[in-house]
């Protein structure tokens, strides 16, 4: 299209929007008019007269418009190793799951990235990423089959390329055969960032430096990790803090906790954000909090694998960038990020702030402009605000789910997850009436069923 054409504008009216801006503004009834892949107005009552070029009209009559969902932790791959070491801690259940992990190929790759990507698509995710870090030797080309997925999806997404280089040889958690060297990891890692990241205001695509975890990996990749994050200018990401186990591990093996650790690696900064972070004392808070470091919540796959509560509320009061994470199917089965905000609510309740905690609104904040900060994309997406990206989602709140809770943002939150009418992805509708535009769902769950059946049955010969 050339730059002098008139914009193609998509206009939605008479529906509840919440904006998650800086204000929380919201609309009982309102209007939001996109312009090509971008918000060109949003306000209360009818979208202004004389617009040209409008290709479509939505009525949101019933519906609440919010910002679109975004992911800030995954594992793709686990789409096709799902319901397994169902009562086991986080080291257990990595022991009885890697040697399977260890025999997926690019096939069972883009299965499970399609499985993934659908799942939270179809419940209103816009922005998704994939934490992947198993990479055998002679498996393909998993990085490009992913990123494939995602834009075949046409979902905005994030790769944060991982690795693992300490096996069971060194002193760490993954058996010999599953690890990398330092040496490959960084230079696919870099070959991963140089051919598809693109920091562009808008990028569908961009690729994170993402090294597994503290008893996966090197000190070494950490350290060296970080400084090619940095060379390139892309972001860094890892797990942290997640497990009283890890916490004894770092100590034992390091003489230091998770975070003083990460921080004598240069694994603390605006530029990184980490998941789980349940362990946390005080002074790991305010070291989070003074370097900007973000943190993925993710609610589900910390109860599933008993790991713990998240102090969420006192990094908020921090000033803690934090957004949520689905995790990793294998340790949540369900695989969707709407019903996390509801369990974000209600798990925090359960701990010492009790109903204080977090409200429906802050449940919101965390997986919409939470969730960008902690991408460092906060001035292109997670709130709905003129020049930002068109991405949002219409929740059918009439139905016989939601239609007796009167509060529009109450009633996606704290009530059952809600049915997604239209969602848009930079402009471009994605979900319509519930369902994918761009794949198609039996075709996926036919495919991701043979996927982990051929998955089980390499592992078992192996
Ligand atoms: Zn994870």
């Amino acid at each position: 299209m050339a730059p002098s054409a008139a914009p193609s504008r998509i206009v939605i009216e008479n529906a509840a929007i919440a904006t998650v801006d800086a204000n929380d503004t919201e609309y009982a009834s309102g209007y939001v008019v996109v312009a090509d892949n971008k918000i060109e107005s949003i306000g209360a009552g009818q979208a202004p007269a004389g617009l040209e070029n409008v290709v479509r009209r939505v009525d949101g009559t019933g519906h609440l418009v919010t910002p679109g969902l975004i992911n800030t932790h995954h594992h793709f791959y686990q789409w096709i190793t799902r319901g397994l070491a169902t009562d086991h801690n986080l080291f257990n259940w990595l022991v009885a799951l890697y040697p399977t992990w260890a025999r997926i190929d690019e096939q069972m790759a883009r299965v499970a990235a399609q499985g993934s990507l659908a799942m939270m698509a179809r419940g209103g995710v816009t922005t998704a990423m994939d934490h992947h870090y198993v990479y055998p030797k002679g498996s393909g080309d998993l990085s490009g089959a992913i990123i494939g997925a995602a834009s075949e999806m046409g979902v905005r997404f994030t790769l944060a390329r991982g690795s693992m280089d300490r096996s069971e040889k060194d002193g760490g958690l993954p058996p010999d055969f599953a690890v990398e060297t330092l040496e490959g990891a960084l230079a696919a890692t870099e070959e991963t960032v140089r051919k598809h990241h693109d920091a562009s205001f808008g990028a569908m695509t961009q690729v994170a430096v993402a090294p597994c975890s503290p008893f996966s990996v090197s000190t070494e990749l950490m350290r060296q990790g970080a400084e090619l994050a940095r060379r390139l200018g892309v972001r860094l990401h890892t797990h942290g803090s997640e497990t009283v186990e890890e916490e004894k591990f770092c100590h034992e093996l390091f003489g230091m906790g998770p975070t003083d650790y990460f921080e004598s690696t240069g694994w603390l900064g605006e530029d990184v954000w980490m998941a789980h972070c349940v362990h946390m004392n005080d002074s790991d808070i305010a070291a989070f909090a003074r370097t900007g470091t973000g943190v993925a919540h993710c609610p589900s796959s910390n109860a599933r694998l008993a790991a713990g509560i998240a102090r969420v509320p006192d990094m908020l009061k921090a000033g803690v960038p934090v957004g949520l994470g689905v995790d990793g199917t294998a340790s949540n089965e369900s695989g969707e990020l709407h019903t996390e905000l509801r369990n974000a609510l209600l798990i925090n309740r359960l701990g010492v702030h009790r109903e204080a905690a977090l409200n429906a609104r802050q449940a919101l904040r965390l997986g919409t402009a939470g969730g960008a900060r902690v991408l460092g994309r906060a001035a292109e997406i997670g709130s709905l605000e003129p020049g930002k990206l068109a991405d949002l989602v219409l929740w059918k709140i009439d139905g016989i789910g939601h239609s007796s809770i009167a509060d529009p943002v109450t009633a996606i939150v704290f009530g059952a997850a809600a049915p997604v009418t239209l969602s848009l992805v930079n402009g471009k509708p994605v979900v319509e009436d519930g369902r994918l535009l761009h794949a198609d769902e039996d075709a996926i769950a036919r495919d991701a069923r043979q996927e982990a059946q051929r998955l089980a049955r390499i592992a078992a010969e192996a």
